[in-house]
């Protein structure tokens, strides 16, 4: 049976290897080809003697997902539906920023499993429901892909500052799938993996209570939450499932989430339409964050087709920022980024798949 590499942690790849009489230093050497030098086959691996390439090449294999379609829209946005190894369809989107230097950067935004369980109502991967939990090697080929991506568009960039930023904010929700999320973590900061330290990888999650607490202690990344709502009865509305756990207790809890220095928790809170983006969730918001050192991202709603909601209207964005920085919140409104190109979570998979039920006639 052929091993997956990409699904391997390096103590466990370097067992793996030891089976074959191979030492630890031969498994940190090939996981940097692989993390560092992007080989995507043993034979590249020059400085591995033939024989041990020969062995590899027989007995392990470097799976990364086949690029089902990539888009890139106006402002650079890059998105890229990736077909895994069952055929299961799976979108990561790479978003331009520019850095204090002027130079551009990216952040990369992972899925982390085929469809959601949660099924929050403005979004489109949570109407597809859950099929199933992605592995290890699955989140991570969403990288590898990224990082041929721009190893190509970028020549002149140094390779460690191509990729900026990760972000767990595709599809999937990362505490229902926190064993492979935090496999995947430890690879991200390892120093023979990508080496990208906590604070360049951010973590979003609705805040269930199961897991928050396990990903705090591991220290392995930054945490983002999605609100969206500021109030316990309007977010049962718009995240159900998400809303099991009581907004009060969830805010409760993440008083004491284990902050690294300077770190603060990000909270995200999706602009709908006559929703809630009145001043008056704008002042209910500012009281709940009142106590928890964090920063406000706003995010206008980028309605996909069919949808229940509208975008807001830009004066009740603005309204609603000016409430929130007279309250001394800070919020940065995040500029929607790739809409021609339906950068959305799950919007890609919906399109493409429609498109091709269209083809098939
Ligand atoms: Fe799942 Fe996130 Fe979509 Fe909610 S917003 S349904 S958690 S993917």
């Amino acid at each position: 049976m052929t091993t997956d590499i990409l699904n391997l942690s390096l103590d466990e790849f370097t067992d793996w290897l030891a089976g074959t009489g191979e030492s630890p230093f031969r498994a940190r050497q090939i996981w940097k080809w692989i993390w560092r030098r992007d080989a995507r086959s043993f034979e590249e691996m020059s400085d591995i003697s033939l024989a041990l390439r020969k062995k590899l090449a027989e007995s392990a294999a470097i799976v990364l997902p086949e690029v089902a379609d990539v888009q890139t829209g106006g402002d650079g946005t890059t998105k890229f539906l990736l077909r895994l190894g069952d055929g299961a369809l799976v979108e990561t989107v790479l978003i331009p920023s520019e850095s204090k230097d002027g130079r551009e950067r990216m952040t990369q935004c992972l899925s982390c499993q085929v469809g959601c369980a949660m099924g929050c109502t403005f979004c489109s991967t949570g109407a597809m429901g859950f099929v199933r939990n992605m592995s290890m090697g699955e989140i991570l080929g969403q990288v590898l892909v990224a990082r041929e991506h721009l190893a190509r568009v970028m020549p002149d960039e140094p390779e460690d500052q191509r990729l900026r930023n990760l972000v767990f904010m595709g599809m999937g929700e990362p505490l229902l799938n926190l064993r492979e999320v935090l496999r995947s973590l430890e690879v991200l900061n390892s120093r023979w993996g990508l080496e990208l330290s906590a604070r360049r990888i951010t973590v979003s999650t609705c805040g269930l209570e199961k897991g928050l607490a396990e990903l705090g202690e591991s220290g392995l990344a930054y945490l983002a939450v999605s609100l969206h709502a500021p109030n316990q009865e309007l977010r049962a509305k718009i995240m159900p499932k998400a809303a099991r756990w009581p907004l009060e207790d969830l805010l409760r809890f993440l008083r004491s989430y284990p902050l690294k220095t300077r770190e603060r928790l990000t909270f995200e809170y999706l602009l709908l339409g006559g929703v809630n983006d009145a001043p008056a969730h704008a002042r209910e918001l500012a009281r709940l964050m009142a106590h928890v050192k964090g920063k406000l991202n706003l995010i206008v709603y980028n309605p996909a087709a069919g949808s229940p909601y509208r975008a807001p209207d830009p004066a009740a964005v603005l309204a609603f920022e000016k409430v929130l920085w007279d309250k001394k919140i800070t919020a940065v409104l995040r500029k929607s980024k790739g809409q021609d190109i339906k950068a959305a979570c799950g919007q890609l998979r919906t399109a493409y798949l429609e498109r091709r039920d269209a083809e098939k006639g």
